[in-house]
């Protein structure tokens, strides 16, 4: 069953995203002017002018990250600007400690008081900090491994449909003539191996080239795609349905012997004939039956097979003729 994709909490509503980059500017900002005040040899009047321009570049900063966010590109997760955001932050922040520490021999006096406060900003925010690069951190994993289960999904479905287009034919979606062969190189050694019956039915459209005239291509493909539907419908699960050349199909029974094939391909038979193909009407089908013998190769015993169809066509079409077992 499919696992239900989870959004990140972070990523669930833009406004927590917004709020925790605007939010984290602020503090910055905030922080930033306090070092400056600290380390400038400003008289205390002119302190009060400065805190409010560092207050109004808060702000800016602030409208900076909503821009920022909202400016994402489109398709891009909002963690990626919030998250070069927050990298900016980290590294402002470590300069801020540096200069904190550095500053201390010079202003110590004149700013003892903002300075205090400052102590207690850093320790105060910077637990904030680690808190919201924790969440923020988890929140980018997850999204992270949300994208590559996405893509890993991408990649199994296109590896699926690629070997969809490397098995099928594309007409009719039954397999293809080399996917036969392997399945019926398979099923021979089973055979060989349990001593199971195997058989198979080749079967031909009669009078196929006059369908085509009259009806057109496309309408002869209608009748070969719904032959096809109609022939699963009477096949087991097991049995392998390919189509072998244009109007021209294989049937891969395993341990059927040839009495219960040919009851196969008579009642194939009959509900082909008793359908109607839209415009173009009633169809009739030709069908050779063959059961593997000892001794024989794929390629034998598909043309056993074949002769059976021959032999079908010769008496009248609409038929099922069974092959002999081979001899020796
Ligand atoms: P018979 O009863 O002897 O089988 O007569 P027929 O007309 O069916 O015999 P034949 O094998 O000579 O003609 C088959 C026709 O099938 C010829 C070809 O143009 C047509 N055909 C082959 N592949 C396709 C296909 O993919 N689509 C369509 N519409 N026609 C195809
Ligand atoms: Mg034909
Ligand atoms: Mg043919």
């Amino acid at each position: 069953m499919r696992e239900p994709v989870k959004t990140p909490w972070l990523q669930r509503t833009k406004l927590p995203l917004s709020m925790v980059g605007a939010l984290s500017s602020l503090i910055l900002a905030l922080n930033f002017s306090l070092d400056l005040l600290s380390l400038l040899d400003i008289q205390r009047e002119h302190q009060l002018l400065l805190l409010i321009l560092l207050i109004c570049l808060a702000a800016w900063a602030l409208v900076e990250v909503m821009v920022l966010h909202l400016q994402r590109s489109p398709g891009e997760p909002p963690l990626n600007s919030l998250k070069t955001l927050l990298i900016v932050q980290l590294a402002v922040q470590c300069a801020r400690l540096a200069l904190f520490f550095m500053g201390g021999s010079v202003t110590v006096d004149k700013t003892y008081g903002i300075r205090v406060v400052e102590l207690g900003l850093v320790f105060v925010f910077l637990p904030v900090y680690l808190v919201v690069f924790l969440l923020v951190g988890r929140a980018l994993v997850s999204n992270y491994i949300v994208e590559i289960k996405s893509a890993y999904r991408k990649l199994q479905k296109s590896s699926l449909t690629l070997a969809k287009l490397a098995t099928t034919d594309p007409l009719t979606g039954a397999f293809n003539r080399r996917h036969f062969q392997e399945r019926v190189d398979v099923e021979v050694s089973r055979t060989l191996r349990h001593g199971t019956p195997l058989s198979l039915i080749i079967f031909d459209i009669d009078y196929f080239k006059k369908i085509n005239d009259r009806f057109g291509h496309h309408g002869g493909d209608e009748v070969l795609v719904r032959l096809t539907e109609l022939t699963l419908q009477n096949l087991r699960s097991s049995d392998v349905l390919a189509r072998w050349g244009g109007e021209e199909f294989i049937i891969l029974l395993p341990q059927c012997d040839a009495e219960e094939a040919q009851k196969v391909a008579e009642k194939l038979r009959l509900s082909i004939a008793e359908q109607v193909f839209g415009q173009v009407g009633n169809i009739t089908c030709s069908f050779g039956v063959a059961e593997v013998s000892p001794g024989d190769l794929p390629d034998s015993w598909v043309n056993r097979a074949d002769q059976a169809l021959y032999q079908a066509k010769n008496s009248g079409r609409n038929t099922v003729c069974v092959a002999d077992l081979r001899q020796g």
